[in-house]
């Protein structure tokens, strides 16, 4: 190793990089198959594209490109006040959720400091955590679902931050939030809660998030919620959190200037306002698990319940399937990484493409 590189801290040298799903370009190549035979169950991103009203948005905002964005987000901000009820003061916009969680980070964790997270959690906590040199502790699940009263008891004197994901990801599973809602009145006040909302708008009615109100109650908590999931803009990159103006306030001051782009912020803006795109991808969705869960049944592979845009199913060998399925164009999502080697995440297609799927499953099993 080079001198630099050792120069660099111990935290950073020690973080394991971020996975993500393998891009179809790279899969077309290396398989030598056109992009389009490439399916991509992999990312948990929207089968139906992006929204129409937020494609539109885009092709307006092209001559805007020579100026830099408005780095308050004031529309943007405006918009999502009246949606939910809060104030300007109350919204921090980062460049997708991803931005929103790491300035939380920014703002409150040191090296002396702890952040609490669970077990099959989200890997950005962890890599949140580390890249401040702050000491992580996960925290272990009861079967795939959250123990909070666990989380509870691991909060420590030195924790500073506690994120929590509902529903979580790679999991799928949702905690009430009757419960979320009663471990918030028990944290102490001087921790963080982080509550990611990134797979909310999959909910039923009657599951909706009521953390918006829990946000004016206790000035701990910030939500974190995303255009990259139902909005179908994870290209673009934008995400907001929703907190008390104290927290919002420091975590504006560590965020970058711009750190939203100008196409971003329009496209979020007329996305947020799409409430047919949502619903279509709601339904689809809600179809798309039935279709999945029924595939698994009928092959007598155990999934994990989901109330998200996927679904965590058990197939054993989960790299060798993984690997036959990728040689028939299909990527999805190992999670040996996060501590789940027999499982493989599925993000819901299309019916077509959850059949295709399906079918490929099914002879990868077979041929052992
Ligand atoms: C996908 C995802 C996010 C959102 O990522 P973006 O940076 O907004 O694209 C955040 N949290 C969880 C749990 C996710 O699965």
């Amino acid at each position: 190793m080079s001198l630099i590189s050792e120069r660099a801290p111990a935290n950073v040298r020690a973080i394991a990089p971020y996975v993500p799903g393998k891009p179809i370009a790279e899969t077309a190549r290396e398989l030598g198959l056109a992009e389009a035979d490439i399916l991509k169950m992999a990312s948990n991103e929207n089968p139906l594209g992006s929204s129409p009203r937020a494609i539109a948005a885009i092709h307006g905002a092209l001559n805007d490109l020579a100026y830099y964005p408005d780095g308050s987000g004031y529309d943007l901000k405006a918009l999502l006040s009246r949606q939910l009820g809060v104030t300007p003061a109350n919204l921090v916009l980062g460049n997708g959720s991803n931005d929103v969680l790491e300035l939380t980070a920014r703002s409150f964790l040191t090296r002396d400091a702890s952040a609490v997270y669970s077990r099959h959690g989200f890997m950005v906590y962890p890599l949140a955590t580390q890249a401040i040199g702050a000491n992580a502790i996960e925290v272990p699940t009861r079967g795939y679902d959250t123990d909070l009263d666990a989380v509870l008891k691991a909060i420590r004197p030195d924790t500073r931050i506690v994120f929590v994901a509902n529903p979580n990801n790679p999991t799928g599973t949702f905690t009430p939030w009757a419960e979320l809602g009663a471990f918030v009145e028990r944290v102490s006040p001087g921790v963080l809660v982080v509550i990611d909302e990134a797979y909310g708008e999959y909910l039923p009615d009657e599951l909706k998030s009521p953390a918006v109100e829990w946000v004016a109650r206790f000035p701990n908590v910030v939500l974190s919620r995303t255009l990259s999931k139902a909005y179908g803009l994870a290209g673009l990159r934008v995400g907001y959190g929703v907190a008390s103006p104290e927290v919002a306030d420091l975590m504006n001051r560590v965020r970058q200037p711009f750190n939203v782009n100008h196409l971003a912020l329009v496209a979020a803006h007329a996305a947020l306002q799409d409430h047919a795109f949502i619903e279509k991808s709601r339904a689809n969705n809600a179809a798309g698990l039935v279709q999945l869960s029924a595939g698994f049944d009928r092959l007598g592979l155990a999934y994990i319940p989901t109330r998200a845009n996927f679904i965590t199913v058990r197939v054993g060998d989960a790299a060798a399937v993984y690997a036959k399925l990728l040689a028939g164009g299909i990527i999805v999502r190992p999670v040996a990484n996060y501590g789940m080697p027999e499982h493989l995440r599925i993000t819901v297609g299309l019916p077509e493409q959850n059949a295709r799927f399906l079918a490929a499953l099914e002879a990868a099993l077979a041929r052992g």
